[in-house]
């Protein structure tokens, strides 16, 4: 028999993020020319500034406090209350923890009891499902509409008694959509008569490329929990560094669970942090993005039967490819084995017949890999 893993193992699955990125991987091992569109992280390394400030630190040693480096909950607080026009956010609302997961995942720990109902607009990251069932709860799917916006319709119909919680992402992963105000005022409307808690995962915030994005704390939902951190916007993916903002009573119960599972976020990384927000949190890669969409807003339309909502945030292009199939791993597998490009399968996301490119990439790999999808696509048409 040998070891009997737990049935909570049941329902978990490899990303399957991963497991094309490991084949591209190997593939490039093996001397292939890859073009790597799957990677969820931008493809720069860290920021002089936060280097050169962490280089300082390297004696910070010990344990910090469970909910962060109060210096770093300040710092947090400061920057939100301006970036959220919030002035409820004070230190005592913030808790640092080791990147958008685990915040993700205290938030679902502390509020979701085995059985209550969580509401998941899709296409959606892959990651939310298994954390939603990690804690007992059960994952209710509510559709974004066909140009990837919230629909309160939709999400209305879905509720229950058992509705505890829905999770909006927003620049959304895969999509790079940004929910527009009128469906996020209407959802507001819908769930301020209810007691549903509304998890903001912010991970995409600061990565925005036009005017017009509004922050989450404008459309007044009354129990807010925002997950964000400096994974994406400061290329720290690797340092595991982010917060939650929420009400004092949430932020209690997360560091209460925190400190039994985390202790505390790893302190160089609080410091790395604090070097972020000295500059605002300003992603230094934001141009490039900017660029690397535009090559890709003028490349994509000539790809025949291959479309795309363009994105607002993130650095995601959606590829809807439902005109030529709906069995997104199989073309993927196809084109990477055929072109050596790697995309995300939709499947990973909920969604049949779209495939996510991520455009973090240098912008000559980004061009060349773009043409070899529309040949790929020309030669099998
Ligand atoms: N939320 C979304 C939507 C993401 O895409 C990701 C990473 O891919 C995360 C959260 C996790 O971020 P972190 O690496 O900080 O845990």
């Amino acid at each position: 028999m040998g070891l009997q893993l737990a049935d909570r193992l049941n329902s978990i699955e490899e990303s399957a993020t991963l497991a094309l990125n490991t084949k591209a991987k190997k593939m490039a091992a093996d001397g292939k020319k890859i073009y790597n569109f799957t990677a969820g992280e931008p493809s720069t390394s860290t920021p002089d500034y936060i280097k050169e400030y962490v280089a300082q630190k390297l004696d910070q040693n010990h344990y910090t406090p469970v909910a962060g480096i109060n210096e770093l909950r300040t710092a947090i607080a400061d920057h939100c209350k301006g970036f959220y026009s919030a002035d409820w956010i004070s230190p005592e609302n913030i808790m640092v923890t080791a990147g958008g997961k685990p915040g993700l995942y205290f938030s679902l720990l502390a509020t979701i009891n085995p059985g209550d109902e969580v509401i998941l607009p899709t296409p959606a990251w892959v990651s939310y499902k298994h954390l939603i069932e990690l804690v007992g709860g059960i994952v209710v799917e509510a559709k974004l509409t066909e140009d990837f916006d919230l629909d309160p319709f939709t999400i209305k119909n879905k509720l229950s008694a058992q509705t505890k919680a829905i999770i909006i992402n927003s620049p959304n992963n895969p999509t790079g959509t940004v929910y527009s105000a009128e469906s996020l005022n209407e959802l507001a409307k819908v769930l301020n008569e209810t007691e549903i808690v509304v998890i903001a995962d912010d991970m995409y915030t600061k990565l925005i490329y036009d005017e017009g994005f509004q922050p989450i704390t404008n459309f007044g939902f009354k129990n807010l929990i925002i997950s964000s951190g400096f994974s994406k916007s400061q290329a720290l993916t690797g340092w595991r560094i982010g917060y939650l903002i929420a009400g004092a009573k949430l932020i209690k119960a997360a560091t209460k669970l925190q400190s039994h599972v985390l202790g505390n976020t790893s302190t160089l990384s609080q410091y790395g942090a604090m070097a972020a927000l000295d500059n605002n949190d300003k992603p230094p890669m934001l141009d490039d993005l900017r660029k690397n969409l535009e090559l890709a807003k003028a490349i994509i339309p000539t790809i025949p039967k291959v479309r795309f909502i363009p994105p607002h945030g993130a650095f995601y292009i959606f590829l809807d490819i439902r005109e030529i199939t709906e069995n997104s791993i199989g073309w993927c597998e196809s084109l990477l084995e055929n072109r050596g490009v790697a995309l995300v399968p939709g499947e990973a996301f909920s969604a049949l017949g779209y495939a996510r490119l991520s455009f973090t990439t240098d912008r000559q790999t980004l061009e060349e890999g773009l043409n070899k999808i529309k040949e790929f696509v020309e030669a099998n048409n």
